[in-house]
């Protein structure tokens, strides 16, 4: 059986390196840039969590944290937590209890508990909180690494500066790609381009829904962030160890406008993070990040298969570093024609695009 993977950021090659680990032997990926993950993968801040508000995405964490965990030391894998501060009432213990049923042994917290174990944090406005021990942080370049490496080892082929033009159809099955060199065949296409899965999709007729939207991130300078990830909800701030400075960001704010919006993003976050951190006030901006965002409308990856010789992995919405590892089995099993390790139903394309649930 052959497969093309278009795209060679952290899930395409997660696919191509569990096609290879399932035993198919004709793999090729296909990425249009020199490097394998210069697109959206090199601005991944490395979150991995299990906390979730949907049973989906806390079910694609748990399988693959067990990846994570396996290979802490090689990814370097660190468990500082995450601590998720809501501002709204109602929001922490159905969240919890969700999570605890599903064998996450997240702990419900008042804000009175949140500023005793974490007395630099003002509690302003938080109405309750949840924390997760095992949550961390590892680093998705070593993980991309691990993947091309393992997956070239057992045979896969990786095509670099090799841009696909459009996927190819007959009778209604994907049976190829038009690259700008070649016209290549396969059993199966897994597309995998994340923002760019968008226009490749209109190429065969479909409508992938990707938000054309950027994020920005800023790294505050000489403040070693020794804590758990902090998130704040419904913001969607965060501040978070990078090395021994910290990053903060607004995972919830996405921008429409590429730079004239920098400097309004860059000082909401830090108003944002002066307000639950007074530290951060005394640092300075070492770096701006800023990266097209590869959210959909409901913040949930569509993975699902169209059309026969089709796989559509893509839209990760801020999570698909961490959950790059159940991906790639997943895509393996539908190649294979398994059920796959997880129902994955509700994340097919045509779905209703606005859930009920929002993923954090
Ligand atoms: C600021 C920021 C912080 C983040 N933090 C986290 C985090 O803490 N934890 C987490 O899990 N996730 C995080 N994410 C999200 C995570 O980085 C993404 O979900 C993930 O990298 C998406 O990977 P991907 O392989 O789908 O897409 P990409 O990395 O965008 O890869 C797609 C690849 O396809 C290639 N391509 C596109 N079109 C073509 C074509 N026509 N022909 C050939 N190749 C093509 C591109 O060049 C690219 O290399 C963050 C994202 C951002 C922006």
């Amino acid at each position: 059986m052959s497969v093309i993977v278009i795209g060679g950021g952290i899930v395409g090659a997660a696919a191509a390196y569990y096609l290879t680990e399932a035993g198919l032997k004709d793999i090729t990926l296909i990425e249009r840039e020199k490097l394998l993950g210069t697109q959206v993968t090199q601005y991944c801040s490395g979150g991995v969590r299990h906390q979730f508000n949907t049973e989906i995405n806390c079910k694609f964490s748990i399988e693959s944290m067990k990846t994570i965990s396996a290979l802490a030391e090689k990814i370097d894998y660190k468990k500082y937590g995450y601590l998720i501060l809501d501002m709204e009432p109602g929001m922490t213990e159905p969240r919890v209890q969700m999570q605890r049923k599903l064998g996450i042994n997240s702990e419900s917290l008042t804000p009175h508990e949140i500023k005793q174990r974490w007395p630099f944090l003002d509690v302003t406005g938080v109405i309750s909180g949840s924390f997760y021990a095992e949550d961390g942080i590892a680093d998705p370049s070593m993980l991309l690494e691990h993947y091309e490496t393992n997956a070239k080892k057992k045979g896969a082929k990786f095509l670099l500066e090799t841009s696909v033009k459009r996927m190819v159809k007959e009778d209604n099955r994907v049976i190829g790609v038009e690259t700008d060199k070649d016209l290549m065949k396969a059993d199966w296409v897994v597309l995998a381009a994340g923002v760019q899965s968008k226009e490749l999709g209109q190429t065969i007729g479909l409508d992938i829904p990707i938000v054309d939207k950027r994020k920005y991130v800023f790294q505050i300078e000489g403040f070693d962030f020794d804590h758990p990830l902090v998130m704040e909800i419904p913001l969607g701030w965060y501040i978070k160890k990078e090395g021994s400075d910290a990053l903060i960001g607004m995972s919830g704010k996405v921008e429409t406008k590429p730079f004239a919006k920098q400097e309004e993003s860059m000082i909401e976050t830090v108003e944002a993070s002066i307000n639950r951190v007074p530290e951060v006030e005394k640092k300075g901006i070492k770096k701006t990040l800023s990266s097209l965002s590869d959210e959909t409308p409901d913040k949930h990856a569509v993975i699902d298969s169209p059309l026969p010789g089709l796989i559509i992995a893509t839209g990760f919405s801020g999570h698909g570093f961490m959950h790059s590892p159940a991906t790639g089995r997943i895509v393996a099993n539908m190649v294979k024609g398994e059920l796959p390790l997880i129902d994955i139903s509700e994340l097919k394309l045509g779905r209703q695009q606005i859930r009920e649930t929002v993923a954090i």
